[in-house]
């Protein structure tokens, strides 16, 4: 590998170690006993991370991480059940239209990309409607990158007595999610975002008791959690080929996570480079959509600047040029574009990356990346 690969400025798939890349260097059989050692391995460490003991299962599924909130939501939301979707960006959304996908009963409360979701609402919405048994919120909205309050929306779901449903994609392994501050019956996440391994496995972390309720509601062969889960417990194999690759390589990136401090060191890191980001495009005259209080470190979401001059694309590709891969904006509330400073990278790539986009505004003879209309905040 003379060249060296771009770094991964997005919210995923990312940048991974060469140790993890270096992990997928061997065949293995599906029944192998090694890799089926790896894989019950990999799935009592996500349990760990999380607090779960006896209680919970790590159920793993092929495929990116929408797979697994497919198979979490058609697994956990029966057809005599109604879901209650909160939702502030596309993934919430994708969620809303899984649910049309299985023509399960489901109810919306929605605010805008920009403004997390209100727990006050959600108490509303549940004494409003006694047919609601369970809730699903995304942790940190991708789409913006706005941290929502799960442990206050926990409390409020599990004092009303229903049950709550996670998406904590970007940023499980980051942000802490742990039993004993958050009550959940299930949450998603998947191999390629803050666990740093390659993409291929999503992964569902359910309570046992819930999911032992399970049987029978799966609307999908390939994606029924309860009869993945009691294959795997039952003969310790995935029902369809696994991608072994894939699942050697998580094995090992939990174990980089782990030797970094695991969430709270991950985190830290994360921390380090979204301050080294957020200050230096400020200097640069970049603002943020969200105020800092709202922001989650995993991806920064930036107004698009004023100055004509400023070309997207232009300056997409001369990041490219340098090395560096950065994300369009996903936005309706403002035309923007995100940054990432989740996977392998650190100050030297943050501050290097900064240097990078200096330089291509001069090319582009951009002075300031200052947006139209300033930012609230
Ligand atoms: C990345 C992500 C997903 C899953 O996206 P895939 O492309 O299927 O991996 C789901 N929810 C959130 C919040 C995400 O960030």
């Amino acid at each position: 590998m003379a060249q060296h690969d771009p770094w991964l400025l997005t919210p995923g798939p990312l940048t991974t170690s060469m140790t993890v890349k270096q992990a997928m260097l061997h065949d293995w059989g599906s029944r192998d006993a090694g890799f089926v050692a790896i894989n019950t391995h990999m799935r009592k460490r996500l349990v760990d991370l999380i607090g779960g003991g006896k209680d919970f299962t790590t159920v793993p599924m092929q495929g990116s991480g929408t797979f697994a909130v497919e198979a979490m939501l058609g697994g956990f939301v029966g057809p005599k059940d109604k879901l209650l979707i909160l939702i502030n960006g596309a993934y919430g959304k994708r969620m809303a239209k899984i649910c049309e996908y299985y023509k399960r009963a489901t109810a919306v409360l929605e605010w805008p990309e920009d403004q997390p979701v209100d727990p006050a609402k959600v108490r509303e919405a549940l004494a409003a409607d006694q047919a609601i048994t369970h809730v699903a919120v995304v942790h940190c909205e991708t789409t913006s990158g706005i941290l929502n309050p799960i442990a206050e929306i926990s409390k409020v779901v599990a004092e009303a007595g229903r049950k709550l449903l996670i998406d904590s994609m970007s940023a499980f392994g980051a942000l802490p999610i742990d039993v004993n501050s958050v009550t959940f019956d299930a949450v998603a996440a998947s191999s390629n975002k803050c666990i740093e391994g390659v993409p291929g496995l999503g992964f569902v972390l359910c309570r046992i008791s819930a999911l032992e309720k399970t049987k029978g509601n799966a609307m999908s062969l390939t994606l029924d959690l309860f009869e993945q889960w009691q294959n795997l417990e039952k003969t310790s194999q995935y029902r369809f080929t696994p991608p072994i690759h894939c699942i050697v390589a998580f094995d090992q990136a939990l174990t980089e996570h782990e030797q970094e401090g695991g969430v709270a060191g991950r985190g830290g890191r994360y921390r380090n480079n979204h301050k080294i980001l957020v200050d230096g495009m400020r200097a640069l005259g970049f603002e943020t959509l969200l105020p800092d209080r709202l922001q989650a470190p995993i991806i920064v979401t930036f107004h698009m600047p004023a100055d004509p001059k400023f070309v997207f694309e232009q300056f997409y590709d001369g990041l490219k040029d340098r090395g560096f891969v950065i994300y369009p904006g996903k936005l309706t509330v403002a035309d923007s574009f995100r940054i990432g400073c989740i996977g392998r990278i650190g100050e030297t790539e943050m501050k290097a990356f900064l240097a990078a986009a200096k330089d291509v505004l001069n090319g582009l003879g951009v002075a300031s990346g200052r947006p139209h209309n300033k930012a609230a905040e």
